[in-house]
């Protein structure tokens, strides 16, 4: 059971799906496989605009947006509430833009007054756009995209919104038309069940006028790969024929079995399970959820903090007594460091049902007995009392 926050569980469907020969790249079926993964992909970010795929990961993708719209020298105000916003401004000043930072650290959400105040004293324009995570995997924090944008709305900014939604996308909630966000990017191996090597870009027509001023390099550049004449051309080359086999079967199972509102309504309810579970052993003992409040807490992943060190030696028990592979405490001081080795993660996204769970609150339950770790009891029952309202509907 591998409950790291990314890459998660790949269906038995998903694979099989991959597994075929490889098919004909310039005609035939794959090709309208293919561009029926587009209106699936917009229908799970709740967009209208465009939807660009390319071969990559998340950083891949950080990358396309701002090679899209922005230049060497350009400003950008980069919102970080865990590691990942931190890594797409790292991206962004290797590619010489300008960073602005307003850091809400490991256990907090972007606070958008903020942000509106930042905006507002940045007289002459220069943040060119602003980069925020909606669930920041390090810390589990959960943003208020809402909010963001309407901050940035009560300062006149014309900055553009871009919202990195690489653990958030098919877990929680979002809405990009609805909610103002100009720019979101995100993967296929963490809700999207499919191994990592798929990333996507959605953008409007404000983020499509940003990049008339730029010139983002020929692979990268997204135009063609929204007005591909022939199907060579929307991927810059090579298509990647099996990854999207398998996005198409994680796409029928998301989009057109279950539905995009129950995806987000399991994630929820599973979510809540888990943060009932590590309430009660917190009762205990040291274990606390990271992040405090309901409203601020992502629906894909749940970092955890323990005693001194007992994190380590929790996973360690779990995977090897219990084959429970747990995220490592991702931001927490050095790797390796006593900090480090106080905080878990637990990876819900994706792929997930009851058995599993339970199985993995179980696993972590045992794991605390057979350590003597401090401990309140009733995790278990806490977390069923939680997962009945799916059975009761
Ligand atoms: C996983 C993740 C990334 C990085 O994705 P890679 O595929 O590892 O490059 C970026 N942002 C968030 C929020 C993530 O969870």
């Amino acid at each position: 059971m591998l409950a790291i926050p990314g890459p998660s569980i790949m269906p038995d469907r998903v694979l099989n799906a991959m597994h075929r020969a490889s098919p004909n790249i310039y005609e035939g079926e794959l090709l309208d496989m293919t561009h029926s993964l587009y209106p699936d992909l917009k229908t799970l970010a709740r967009t209208s605009g465009n939807a660009a795929i390319y071969i990559g990961n998340g950083h891949a993708t950080w990358e396309v947006c701002l090679r899209n719209t922005l230049v060497e020298g350009d400003t950008v105000l980069v919102l970080i509430t865990g590691r990942f916003a931190e890594g797409w401004g790292e991206a962004a000043r290797a590619l010489g833009i300008k960073t602005q930072i307003l850091d809400f650290g490991m256990q907090a959400p972007v606070d958008p007054t903020k942000v509106e105040e930042t905006l507002r004293a940045d007289k002459d324009g220069k943040i060119r756009a602003v980069l925020t995570v909606q669930t920041d995997t390090a810390s589990s924090v959960l943003n208020d995209v809402v909010a963001i944008r309407k901050a940035m709305d009560a300062a006149d900014s014309e900055a553009l919104l871009m919202v990195d939604g690489m653990a958030s996308l098919g877990c929680d909630r979002f809405e990009m038309d609805a909610w103002g966000a100009d720019i979101y990017m995100a993967g296929c191996q963490k809700g999207l069940m499919t191994p990592a090597g798929l990333a996507f870009v959605f953008f409007n027509d404000r983020a499509t006028d940003a990049r008339k001023r730029v010139s983002p390099g020929k692979y990268w550049d997204w135009v063609p790969r929204v007005e591909a004449d022939y199907f060579y051309m929307l991927f810059s080359g090579t298509a990647p024929t099996h990854h999207l086999y398998g996005l198409r079967e994680a796409l029928n199972m998301l989009v057109h079995e279950e539905g995009v509102e129950n995806v987000w309504a399991r994630h929820d309810l599973f979510a809540r399970a888990i943060w009932a579970a590590v309430e009660a052993w917190g009762e205990g003992g040291d274990m606390a959820l990271n992040i405090a409040t309901p409203a601020h807490r992502s629906r894909a992943v749940t970092t955890v903090a323990t005693g001194s060190g007992e994190a380590k030696a929790l996973r360690e028990w779990t995977e090897r007594e219990a084959g429970v592979t747990l995220g490592i405490g991702l931001g927490f001081g050095e790797q390796g460091s006593q900090l480090f080795n106080s905080y878990f993660r637990i990876g819900h996204m994706g792929h997930l049902n009851i058995p599993m769970v339970m199985g993995t609150l179980g696993s972590i339950d045992c794991g605390l007995k057979a350590l003597g770790m401090a401990h309140g009891d009733g995790a278990l029952d806490a977390a069923s009392r939680v997962l009945r309202g799916r059975l009761a509907g």
